[in-house]
């Protein structure tokens, strides 16, 4: 029979219920039975609504107190030892130390690294392995849940990472060793965790594999194969499953392990479904992974439709329907959304949502069209109106797209000629110091912003408060005695929407939330149509600050990489389109800044990294647009007009060409926690244009003395000449308080005076 079944639902609930009951036992409010009763009570509603759905087949273990990555770790007993787990199953206390550092109860000790699933915004505890690390079942979270899915009666099938990919995501502690070697001790373990579910009549186990879509060394192909060898004679069968991206060189591989189903994604990698329905063997079940599961659009169940049917005439009952992956990195429920547009509202959907898609089309399929025939006319009506609005056809939008050519890209002449020119204007000392952008965001600050959203205060009497803010920020930054003054960003509530609250073309949800780590969850803008700038979004607030004193104050933008990263994008045009959209309205932006007398400009990138392909080949053709939409944004402004950029997460290594490319004058850089390392991997590459390389770590509690910087610039003049260098914080002050960052920017003004001395 053909299946319609799940990878994973969010976890957070409709209110973020899960938020608030974590964070209210982290504060002590809330006792653990009561965190606990909350995360069930979400547990079984979610089933319940998935089961409602018409879900043949629900995800169990995907719930998660934190983060399903330290949920296997733990389940499996990887628990580094200053956690001081002495054996026995691993208490919530002790899970909750490893993912934050601390507890209601125990000892603190330094969290567990948290980093990126994959290319998405969601973060994983980092696994730790020592050398002759000991894997040890210890968690019996999971068997319960299945129990309790069991009592409920739900079809379910167990959710767990798979072995290798549990590996490749971790990281190996104290003296290096190739972790792989760890496989021959972890099976063991996950063989056990099998024969458990088994002996619980689970009949389907989900093995989640996604490292499975990247470029795999040989050494970690050939593991799979033992892997899966290994764990065959579980007696369960076992969906193994693939997703954001292609399986590419891993077609016959994944298609050959001997499990029961594969999974793959067809959204982000629509291409592959030839190859795989090639490669599969004539018992495997597909399952095809058809509902985008990371985005917000409606899906076009008439083309699902069309390709299923395809693959129901090879495969018959063989074939299963899923959303692409987990739904995890979707918000939860679009009949929330009680303030959006009802047309845009048509062409969306959540988690809920997509679960209804994906059951409509298992029906299609197998009961013919007509026993959903309204759902596919409203599907269909959703797609033909998308298509035609003129919300997201904007003809001026596609016109001035159509325009773009070289020459927008490039400034009027190279680094060289314009350093002259801005040395000869802006007239900055040697070491010039200045800092990221943003000053701490107090709880003023956020009260004000409160009160206005809410109509308690005036749009004037907001504006005031903001404007005093400005004013004390220059003053302080004028008393630290800093070089290039920043107005401080206190107007801005997020880096991505304040600009898409300005911007034609974005939207935003009351509820739309995704969890970006832990109990924190992000609300992504959604870009509906063509962009455009209806006025400038920026250059008030910046002219005022300019107005307070006789410094250069920096103009502080958001770029067109972040901008799209952060977003939920639109899926009827390219990426690089969008982002060249987006890019443009910014070099508007630019232009007015400049006009407004604002001769330094900064231009934010921080996710120009993390939007790299999984795949390496396709990096090039992603940095060529990247880079060309910020030179697009950029590039207007005259030779003495300085551009700067900055990013924050180091591993610039293998993109340095493309960072250089940027052809930003001045590039502000975390270098802090990364031990100068990065700055030889600039001088390597002879970095052409200016660097301020983070002197003060933000993200730490310590602050810097002015040894430390003199001596942290000091080595940089090692690689890279005193007159390109500037000195400056890692990132923006929002999260700090302000004696903090006196203190800290004070040190940095004292370091420069030593070192110009
Ligand atoms: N200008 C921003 C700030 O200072 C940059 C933030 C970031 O790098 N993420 O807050
Ligand atoms: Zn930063």
């Amino acid at each position: 029979m053909v299946l319609a079944h799940n990878l994973g639902f969010p976890r957070m609930g409709d209110k973020r219920e899960l938020k608030w009951a974590l964070e209210g036992y982290w504060k002590g409010q809330l006792s653990q039975e009561e965190l606990i009763k909350v995360g069930n009570e979400l547990q079984n509603l979610h089933w319940k609504r998935q089961k409602e759905g018409g879900l043949d087949l629900i995800p169990v273990g995907d719930f998660s107190w934190y983060d399903h990555v330290l949920d296997m770790s733990v389940l499996l007993g990887v628990i580094p030892p200053r956690f001081g787990h002495t054996g026995g199953n691993v208490d919530l206390n002790t899970y909750f130390r490893m993912a934050r550092g601390r507890s209601i109860q125990g000892k603190e000790a330094a969290a567990c690294e948290m980093t990126k699933w994959f290319n998405t915004n969601y973060h994983y505890i980092v696994p730790e392995f020592q050398s002759q690390q000991i894997f040890s079942l210890s968690s019996n979270i999971l068997f319960e849940r299945v129990t309790a899915a069991q009592e409920l009666g739900m079809p379910m099938k167990p959710v767990l990472l798979g072995p290798l990919s549990f590996l490749w995501l971790g990281k190996v502690k104290g003296d290096a060793f190739d972790k792989l070697s760890l496989l021959e001790g972890l099976l063991p373990a996950y063989s056990q965790v099998l024969q458990q579910l088994k002996t619980q009549g689970v009949e389907w186990v989900q093995i989640d594999e996604p490292i499975l879509v990247l470029d795999l060394p040989p050494d970690w192909k050939a593991a799979f194969k033992k892997a899966y060898d290994y764990l065959a004679n579980s007696g369960l069968k076992c969906l193994l499953t693939t997703y954001f991206g292609a399986l590419g060189d891993n077609t016959q591989l994944a298609c050959q392990l001997p499990t029961a189903g594969l999974h793959i994604d067809l959204t982000s990698a629509p291409e592959q479904l030839i190859k795989v329905l090639d490669g599969l063997p004539s018992d495997k079940i597909l399952s095809v992974g058809i509902v985008d599961g990371r985005n917000i659009w409606r899906n076009d169940l008439e083309a699902s439709l069309q390709q299923l049917e395809t693959v129901h005439k090879r495969l018959g009952d063989r074939l299963w329907v899923a959303p692409s992956c987990s739904l995890l990195h979707c918000p939860m429920d679009l009949t929330l959304e009680l303030g959006l547009d009802k047309e845009l509202k048509s062409w969306l959907a959540f988690a809920v949502q997509k679960i209804e898609e994906v059951v409509a089309l298992k029906q299609a399929l197998t009961k013919g069209r007509e026993a959903v025939a309204a759902t596919l006319k409203a599907s269909a009506a959703a797609q033909a109106s998308r298509r035609q609005s003129n919300r997201t056809h904007r003809p001026e939008v596609r016109t001035r797209i159509a325009s773009v050519n070289e020459k927008l890209a490039q400034r009027c002449h190279d680094y060289s000629t314009r350093a002259q020119a801005q040395r000869e204007y802006l007239k900055l000392p040697l070491y010039p110091t200045t800092t990221i952008g943003s000053f701490p965001q107090t709880a003023n600050i956020r009260k004000a912003r409160q009160e206005f959203k809410k109509g308690q205060i005036s749009a004037q009497e907001y504006d005031e408060q903001m404007k005093a803010e400005i004013q004390k920020a220059i003053r302080e930054q004028e008393k630290y005695g800093l070089d290039v003054l920043v107005h401080g960003e206190a107007e801005r509530n997020d880096m991505v929407e304040y600009f898409g609250e300005q911007l034609e073309g974005f939207a935003f949800t009351q509820n739309g939330w995704v969890q970006s780590y832990g109990s924190r969850c992000v609300k992504p803008p959604i870009i509906y149509g063509d962009v455009a700038r209806a006025q400038p979004m920026t250059v008030e607030w910046i002219r005022y600050a300019q107005s307070l004193t006789d410094k250069w104050v920096k103009g502080m933008l958001t770029g067109p990489v972040t901008i799209l990263q952060w977003s939920f994008v639109r899926d009827d045009q390219s990426r690089a389109d969008t982002c060249l959209q987006i890019a443009l309205a910014l070099r508007d932006e630019v232009l007015d800044l400049e006009q407004a007398g604002i001769k330094i400009i900064q231009i934010d990138e921080p996710a120009f990294r993390e939007g790299l392909p999984l795949r390496r080949l396709e990096w090039k053709q992603y940095l060529d647009w990247a880079v060309r939409c910020f030179q697009v944004s950029a590039a207007g402004v005259e030779d003495e007009t300085q551009i700067h950029t900055h990013m924050c997460y180091s591993e610039f290594n293998d993109i340095i060409e493309a960072i250089a490319a940027l052809d930003a004058d001045v590039i502000t850089i975390e270098t802090s926690r990364s031990d100068g390392e990065l700055l030889a991997a600039f001088a390597a590459f002879n970095y052409p244009n200016e660097i301020g390389p983070g002197v003060y770590d933000i993200h730490s509690p310590s602050l810097p003395t002015v040894n430390q910087i003199v001596g942290l610039i000091k080595k940089a003049t090692q690689y890279i000449p005193p007159e390109r260098l500037w000195i400056n914080p890692d990132c923006g002050l929002k999260t700090r308080d302000w004696p903090e960052v006196e203190s800290a920017l004070c040190t940095m003004v004292a370091a420069a005076q030593k070192l110009r001395a």
